[in-house]
């Protein structure tokens, strides 16, 4: 197990007053981000077996958690879709959350926040703020943890980062990918990570649901720019058709910017009550972040999301794909 460090003197710094807190408390809780993905999934419980090492009662959750897809990974059942009331923390740990908007919100009591997280854009809201936006994933960063720590990775602990990296990379396809995430990965492998049930539980055991809601948004495709373009679309109405609940899958939008030619490709979706969900990837020329930013979303240079509610769907839809075509330059 010889992966090479890449903490800067003040990533190793930051580290080291959260270890210097995580010594002195005996609570904390640890918040994801809204529907939480692979990373935060991973980062939740990579946070757990961290805290398990300081000896800290803890609880984690995240908002709109579902347990559909991620069920199977160990622990899993420790995360709650709210926090518990009776619980009064020490620390209040944000994982994988570029802005306090995606997660619940700030504590009342005064405890102490760390924010933990991959996003270059991430407003830096906590006390302690550990951001390093040339990391893939966070459950990366709590691979660097660990070791800096020195905390032993468990089996479960492994699976848990091997999850969060494999979401966060496309299963090391996206251009995030550096080489020292395969030195982690076989590190984690030997470390006794279950990688098959990650690649089970993460890219396999689709609803068929999912399957269908796919072949809408593919038989629904447009293009603008002269392919540059690709936009899809989920009206509620069909969305409720599948079930209601059922989520869309999370790689189908990158699907769309896998199509030749297309450098920007974006998801969209028609909440209910009235909104929209837009899902944004790029293929490297366009930051779709800074598209993202003017609706007051975010995200990475080449996937980012934005959230509008209590607002027309149709109009704003338009708003976004202008936006789109002006940052592609048609
Ligand atoms: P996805 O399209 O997979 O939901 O999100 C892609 C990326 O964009 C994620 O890294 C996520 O953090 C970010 N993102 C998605 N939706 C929103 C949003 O509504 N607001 C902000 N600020 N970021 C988002
Ligand atoms: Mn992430």
């Amino acid at each position: 197990m010889n992966t090479t460090s890449t903490l800067t003197d003040s990533a190793r710094e930051t580290l080291e007053t959260i270890i210097a807190v995580f010594k002195r408390v005996n609570r904390a809780r640890v918040f994801g981000h809204v529907r939480p993905d692979g990373d935060c999934i991973g980062s939740l419980l990579g946070m757990h077996h961290i805290l398990n090492h300081y000896g800290i009662a803890h609880e984690l959750a995240a908002p709109e958690l579902s347990g559909e897809r991620y069920g199977p990974i160990p622990g899993f059942e420790l995360i709650r879709d709210e926090p518990s009331s009776g619980f009064e923390p020490d620390v209040t740990i944000y994982v994988d959350n570029a802005t306090p908007e995606r997660s619940f919100a700030e504590p009342e009591a005064p405890d102490t926040t760390i924010n933990i997280d991959h996003h270059a854009g991430n407003s830096r809201y906590a006390e302690v703020n550990w951001i390093e936006g040339g990391c893939a994933a966070v459950g990366e960063m709590l691979f660097d943890f660990a070791r800096h720590a020195q905390i032993e990775i468990t089996p479960d602990f492994a699976t848990a980062l091997l999850l969060a990296l494999l979401t966060d990379t496309g299963s090391f396809r996206y251009s995030n990918v550096r080489a020292r995430h395969f030195d982690i990965t076989g590190d984690l492998i030997r470390a006794g990570g279950d990688l098959m049930l990650v690649n089970r539980t993460a890219f396999e055991g689709q609803r068929r649901e999912s399957i269908q809601i796919a072949g809408e948004v593919y038989s629904s495709i447009s293009f603008q720019c002269e392919g540059k373009a690709a936009w899809s679309e989920l009206r509620a109405e069909r969305l409720e058709s599948f079930g209601g609940s059922v989520n869309v899958p999370e790689n189908l939008v990158s699907e769309l910017r896998a199509i030749r030619g297309v450098e920007v490709a974006v998801l969209f979706t028609e909440l209910r009550p009235p909104g929209l969900r837009a899902s944004l990837r790029g293929t490297g020329r366009i930051d779709v972040s800074a598209i993202a930013a003017q609706f007051g979303g975010g995200g990475h240079a080449a996937a980012a999301g934005i959230t509008l509610s209590e607002c027309d769907y149709e109009s704003n839809r338009l708003k976004i794909l202008a936006a789109i075509e002006h940052a592609v330059g048609c």
